[in-house]
């Protein structure tokens, strides 16, 4: 008689952290068959996206997106409005009031009818299959470790003695702060300015490169700046921040710029955003030689941590820290270790997009980026302010970017505009897809939309070729066309040209 040697353990597959990652893996493990626990530390699923990032982060914005629209009335013809200033309690309701509508999606209660076992408390791995959690011990055959991320709070002289807020507190604020220092310029920060700014706070943003959101191409992000900076938000670039002070009702922060010069601005409040750490403390990754470093878990391409059965995914692993990235990566874990099909990470089209007003949208590779890799590339370009649908909206400003190698294939596409995100979405097809430009620029698309950009600028690649001297002359051969019927002169008056 043969004996059944397999370890017996409590479950397939454990997961840690409930968020966007966590609970893709969650729900499609159970669903599959697996016996799944998942340990949350908080009270509640959902993970940042849903209480402290994207969902009460593009509330908050849409709320300040009327109020600005309401004082800017009369771009658009109307009479001027009288607006009392904004009561934060009630935007906070609202923001609180969406987190509550999504949060039934990701209850405790759906979980366990999908069949997982959810837990609420801090877990430790004792050994590499087990976790010790209130005082019991759960093993799993397979670990997935997605605990996300926290704001990191550096080393600033003054800063941990300086009541500072971070995306955590900002939400839940119960007056609107007179005036904010913003410190870093990432996503997460220039969102918070513009919404902020456009709900009535005077806010100062301090980025120590010279540019804002570093990752995009200059051209774009100075694009959305200066929207910005037409609105109100003041920004101190190539500036790094000395140390802050507590003066009671009002914050210091001493900067000083690359010319060694310091200066003194004082706020109400200081929001940190000065990027990710990731939440390691307490799960005894040190006990079980999982490794990571500073930014993160370290995992290979199928979300393996230096233990085999132990995957990590979503922001924890310190790469792209984007809720549908953390999706993503939860739909490789699960292939890799309930399907057992192995399964590689590709983010070759990995898109995001920062919600300010305009968006800015991305996909594939920007110039930066090409630049980085010694890629040869070309730039076609289309501006909003061609489009008839933006300027029938008033929104005119940004443009598109598309990249293409040398063999003329797309290698991204970057938006700055009106709804660049949802805009990006037919790139995101057509790259997936590998849909040919000559398609889309084929494509019928309905008049007049945001979306007719996408293929004008498919368009602006092909239209040189068409209509080329070459083939001008080909027709004119082959079919005898006339040739130009009106010409206009150097003065601007509209002649007949004396044509044979
Ligand atoms: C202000 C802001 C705006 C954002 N806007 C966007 C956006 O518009 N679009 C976008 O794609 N992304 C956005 N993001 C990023 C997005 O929120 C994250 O990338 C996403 O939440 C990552 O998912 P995750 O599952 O890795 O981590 P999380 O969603 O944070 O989930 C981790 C979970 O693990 C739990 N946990 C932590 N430690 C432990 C522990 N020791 N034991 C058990 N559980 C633990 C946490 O409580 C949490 O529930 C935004 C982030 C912020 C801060």
């Amino acid at each position: 008689m043969r004996r059944n040697t397999m370890p017996n353990y409590d479950f397939d597959i454990g997961i840690l952290g409930g968020g966007a990652a966590g609970l893709t893996v969650a729900s499609g493990a159970a669903q599959l068959g697996a016996k799944t626990l998942l340990v949350e530390k908080e009270n509640e699923l959902g993970g940042d996206c849903l209480h402290s990032g994207c969902v009460p982060s593009k509330t908050l914005i849409r709320t300040a997106h009327v109020y600005h629209f309401m004082k800017n009335s009369t771009a658009f013809g109307l009479p001027a409005v009288e607006l009392p200033p904004v009561d934060y309690r009630e935007v906070r309701k609202r923001i609180h009031s969406v987190i509550s509508t999504i949060q039934k999606h990701d209850s405790e209660e759906r979980f366990c009818s999908l069949g997982v076992k959810v837990e609420i408390g801090s877990p430790t791995f004792s050994d590499e299959h087990t976790v010790l959690l209130n005082g019991n011990k759960y093993s799993a055959k397979n670990w997935v470790i997605a605990t996300g991320s926290s704001p990191d709070i550096p080393t600033i002289d003054g800063l941990h003695k300086t009541p500072c807020i971070t995306n955590k507190d900002i939400f839940s604020l119960d007056h609107l702060p007179k005036s904010m220092i913003i410190l870093g310029a990432g996503p997460i920060s220039v969102e918070m300015a513009q919404a902020f700014g456009r709900l009535g706070t005077k806010v100062i943003v301090i980025q120590r490169s010279g540019q804002i959101l570093s990752k995009e191409d200059k051209d774009m992000a100075d694009g959305v700046m200066n929207v910005m900076i037409s609105e109100g938000v003041l920004f101190y670039l190539n500036t790094s921040v000395i140390r802050t002070n507590d003066l009671g009702a009002e914050k210091e922060v001493v900067i000083k710029n690359l010319d060694g010069k310091e200066m003194r601005l004082k706020a109400e409040a200081i929001l940190v955003a000065m990027g990710r750490s990731p939440n390691i403390e307490g799960l005894g990754l040190e006990n079980i030689r999982v490794e990571f470093d500073r930014k993160g878990v370290m995992v290979d391409n199928r979300l393996r941590t230096t233990q085999k059965h132990i995957y990590a995914a979503g922001d924890i692993t310190g790469k792209y820290q984007f809720t549908h990235a953390a999706g993503y990566e939860g739909g490789i874990v699960l292939g890799n270790a309930i399907f057992h099909v192995p399964r590689k990470t590709d983010y070759t089209f990995l898109p995001w997009c920062t919600y300010t007003d305009p968006e800015l949208a991305s996909i594939g590779m920007n110039e930066k980026a090409a630049k980085a890799a010694g890629i040869e590339y070309s730039v076609w370009t289309e501006e909003f302010k061609e489009n008839d649908r933006s300027l029938a909206e008033g929104e005119i400003v940004g443009k598109i970017k598309m990249l293409l190698d040398e063999k003329e294939k797309p290698l991204g596409v970057q938006i700055l505009g009106p709804q660049a995100g949802e805009l990006l979405n037919e790139w995101v097809a057509v790259l997936n897809g590998k849909v040919k430009l000559s398609s889309l620029a084929s494509a019928v698309h309905p008049y007049p939309t945001l979306g007719e950009i996408n293929k004008k600028v498919a368009g602006t690649y092909f239209s040189p070729k068409i209509f080329s001297g070459k083939v001008k002359k080909g027709l004119k051969f082959f079919f005898h066309l006339k040739g130009r019927a009106c010409e206009l002169r150097e003065n601007g008056v509209i002649g007949e040209k004396p044509w044979k």
